[in-house]
């Protein structure tokens, strides 16, 4: 089992293959233009799982797979496969922005993929468009149409933000109510690479928006998940992930892996180690040596409750999210 220096149990890894992306997100990566390509030195699938096989040993339960967009990594579907056929127990999932799921969608299926989220921020073709900078739309609803048509369980992320699509939120809530698919409403994360121009809901203000058409009944957090849990009177379950709250992370159970190899205990801090040497050199226990020293000084928690310190200067797109 592994614990970190503040007595959580850590039983998930994320992992993230590539800093690259097809989108240029408001809240992500704005001022990146379309031609720029990440100075990536990418560890390859064999690397990666390496690293994730001894987490796996070591007590991690849960893998998800994210990036930038990881659907750009060629042959996502053999790295899919390579986890799955090493402990078809595990919980793996995937965090997508849907454009190009279509196509992959039955791959992933076939290799051993349950579950996904797709990140689905408005259905207005031009609010999309403005958020993602890039006409997304039709490959998103697309790709999330495949993806229930391939039998994967699906959840969509939506970054409310002010002025922008905060009235969908109700829209985005029905699509997926109408779908049987769960929504979870995330806060916007102030970050330094994010567009100074956006600002996002806080969770008390997004949940006031489905209060204008429904009642909702508080469920929880549902053991760690990052996301407490609403009932709307039919039954319906929505979750919040709202990390600007002071006890989000009191049961913070990750870390992350990025393409790179660098080993993120907090979404929030710069600090990071590199298992890059010991997996190239194919010495697990060194890899393991450099996770126990990543838990043991894990941070208490983020800095987004923390109105002097709001902004993080980590870019979501190399951390997964
Ligand atoms: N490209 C994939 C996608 O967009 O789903 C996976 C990576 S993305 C970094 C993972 C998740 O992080 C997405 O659901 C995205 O909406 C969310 N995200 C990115 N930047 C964010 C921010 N500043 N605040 C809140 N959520 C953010
Ligand atoms: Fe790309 Fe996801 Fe970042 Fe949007 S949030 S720019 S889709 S990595």
């Amino acid at each position: 089992m592994l614990i970190d220096g503040h007595n959580r149990v850590v039983n998930y890894l994320r992992v993230s293959v590539t800093e690259r992306c097809n989108f240029r997100c408001q809240y992500c990566m704005p001022d990146k233009p379309f031609s720029w390509v990440p100075r990536e030195n990418l560890l390859s699938f064999e690397e990666l799982f390496l690293f994730i096989k001894a987490a796996m040993d070591e007590g991690i339960t849960k893998v998800r797979i994210t990036g930038g967009e990881p659907l750009l990594r060629e042959d996502l579907d053999k790295f899919v496969a390579m986890i799955y056929n090493h402990n078809p127990d595990v919980d793996l999932a995937l965090t997508t922005n849907g454009y190009l799921l279509k196509q992959v969608a039955a791959k992933l299926r076939k290799a051993g993929l349950k579950r996904l989220n797709i990140s689905l921020d408005s259905l207005r073709p031009e609010t999309a468009q403005r958020i993602a900078q890039k006409d997304v739309l039709k490959e998103v609803l697309a790709g999330i149409d495949a993806a229930l048509k391939v039998g994967l369980k699906v959840k969509v992320n939506m970054v409310p933000l002010k002025g922008i699509n905060d009235d969908e939120i109700v829209d985005i809530l029905d699509y997926c109510k109408a779908r049987n698919i769960e929504v979870r409403f995330i806060e916007y994360m102030e970050n330094a690479l994010a567009s100074d121009q956006i600002k996002g809901l806080l969770g008390k203000e997004i949940l006031e928006k489905v209060k204008e058409k429904y009642t909702i009944r508080k469920v929880g957090r549902e053991g760690s998940s990052p996301s407490f849990s609403y009932l709307l009177e039919d039954g319906y379950k929505f979750g919040l992930i709202d990390p600007h709250k002071h006890d989000f992370c009191e049961t913070c159970n990750r870390i992350r892996l990025t393409a790179e190899g660098h080993l993120i205990p907090c979404l929030y801090f710069d600090e990071a180690m590199s298992i890059k040497d010991a997996v190239k050199a194919g010495d697990v226990p060194a890899a393991v040596d450099v996770l126990r020293t990543v838990l043991r000084d894990k941070p208490k928690e983020n800095r987004w409750s923390d109105a002097e310190n709001e902004t993080s200067s980590r870019a979501f797109y190399e951390t997964g999210g």
